[in-house]
């Protein structure tokens, strides 16, 4: 999504005013994005047209130029499309968790109560899984390495009953998830039993888990969910994947609720509050550097992630090194990388480039302790005779060498190319 999109609002920019004929073909871009994403069908036709007749009727604001205006459009209907911020809060509260089997349900269980945990609120997991065998074991696997309480009564097929002495048993913690059975919108049985914990339960919140690449169906299966229970948020997971979430986004139009939380991985600490504007910057290409100060601040370091010198793109070696372990100790540098401006500028980083593992920063550091202090500042200034020396030296293969040298430029490549997108489009941010 985020490409089309991306040069659609790229055609906007080098025209010097908006006609009809611009927007059009902008429009038109917009939607075959939105469709490949899997929104709706007549949500893209309703959207749409909203965003030719503001674009088209509506002043832009002054001192903002024909490219702004319409951005500015395209977000801000966007947004109204996903919801304006998460509707769940920091407060006590119940809450019940429903989708598709698979979704990623039990997963994000345990990811929320650890979201809750970090946030200082007392969490426990009730698991109303009575259905598929193994969710017990499961969940309880997941909360004993969180920390998080969980209550489960194995082989006890009585889901409501089950749920009912769950929270019977978490009374005096804070944040209560119940985890439920993944079942489809046709099953009955299966919905009768979710609406039955759900009169048990009575949460404050039961959020709708849905996989970012459910498509088309995501609108009907919703509206199943939502006529049976009430939902009163999306929580969209696998969002690190390649797809693009557009069947949530039609998920949430039709509960007209809002994205509660996005799941980005498959680790407990995988969720991230979702925020409008951040997603939809994302989604623009426009770069989310937000998300990335603040996981920064959040991840305890020891060595600090210098980010306003990342932001200068001061960047010797031993810099690289220290971002690299800075870096690692914050998720997968992919993943990292995708909340630059224009997804790391559109840089094409190997697989193995993005995988900074723990393994290569140590060969990293022998092959750097076998440099000079002159290489190490300016690794221009490494020559091929010079690689031969460092390999000898640090007993490394002259590969490594050059392959730690070629991440370096990369690396210094896309800091470049953020501090020119710094000057250009962050004001907007
Ligand atoms: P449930 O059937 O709805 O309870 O789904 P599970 O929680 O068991 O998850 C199904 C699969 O999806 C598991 O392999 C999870 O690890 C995976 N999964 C869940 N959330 C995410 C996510 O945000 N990203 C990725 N990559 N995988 C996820
Ligand atoms: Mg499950």
């Amino acid at each position: 999504l985020g490409g089309s999109l991306r040069g659609a609002l790229k055609k906007i920019a080098s025209a010097s005013r908006i006609d009809k004929q611009v927007v059009d073909e902008a429009v038109r871009e917009i939607q075959r994005a939105l469709l490949q994403a899997d929104v709706n069908v007549k949500l893209v036709m309703n959207l749409s047209n909203r965003i030719r007749d503001r674009a088209l009727s509506e002043k832009p604001a002054p001192g903002m130029n024909p490219r702004e205006h319409v951005i500015n459009i395209v977000y801000q209907e966007l947004i109204n499309l996903v919801g304006k911020s998460s509707p769940v809060t920091l407060e006590k509260q119940t809450i019940m968790l429903v989708g598709l089997q698979g979704s990623g349900k039990t997963t994000t269980a345990a990811k929320l109560a650890t979201f809750f945990q970090r946030k200082g609120l007392r969490s426990a997991v009730v698991c109303a899984d009575t259905f598929r065998a193994g969710a017990f074991d499961q969940l309880k696997a997941l909360c004993e390495k969180q920390g998080v309480f969980f209550y489960g009564e194995k082989g006890n097929p009585d889901a409501p009953a089950v749920a009912r002495r769950g929270l019977e048993a978490s009374r005096k913690y804070d944040i209560v998830i119940v985890d439920t059975a993944g079942r489809h919108a046709l099953e009955k049985d299966l919905i009768q039993e979710m609406m039955d914990i759900d009169a048990v339960v009575a949460a404050d919140h039961k959020l709708l888990v849905m996989d970012a690449a459910l498509g088309q169906q995501a609108s009907e299966q919703a509206k199943a969910f939502n006529k049976a229970v009430g939902i009163t948020g999306v929580i969209i997971t696998k969002l690190d994947g390649t797809a693009k979430g557009g069947g949530a986004m039609s998920a949430v139009a039709e509960t007209n609720s809002s994205v509660a939380f996005i799941g980005v991985g498959e680790t407990p600490n995988d969720l991230e509050r979702f925020e409008a504007d951040r997603f939809i910057s994302r989604l623009l290409g426009m770069g989310d550097i937000k998300t990335l100060i603040e996981r920064a601040q959040e991840t305890k370091v020891e060595e600090e992630v210098d980010v306003e010198a990342l932001m200068r793109g001061k960047f010797t070696l031993k810099d690289m090194c220290k971002q690299m372990e800075a870096i690692n100790k914050m998720g997968p540098l992919k993943q990292i990388m995708q909340m630059l401006p224009l997804g790391g500028m559109g840089l094409d980083l190997s697989d193995q480039e993005y995988q900074v593992t723990k393994d290569r920063l140590e060969k990293y550091r022998v092959i750097m302790s076998s440099m000079t202090e002159a290489e190490l500042e300016d690794p221009k200034i490494i020559t091929a005779s010079r690689i031969k020396r460092i390999s000898r030296g640090s007993g490394t293969p002259p590969e490594l060498v050059r392959e730690l040298l070629k991440s370096h430029k990369a690396m210094q490549k896309a800091l470049k190319g953020m501090r020119g997108m710094n000057k250009m489009g962050m004001k907007r941010m």
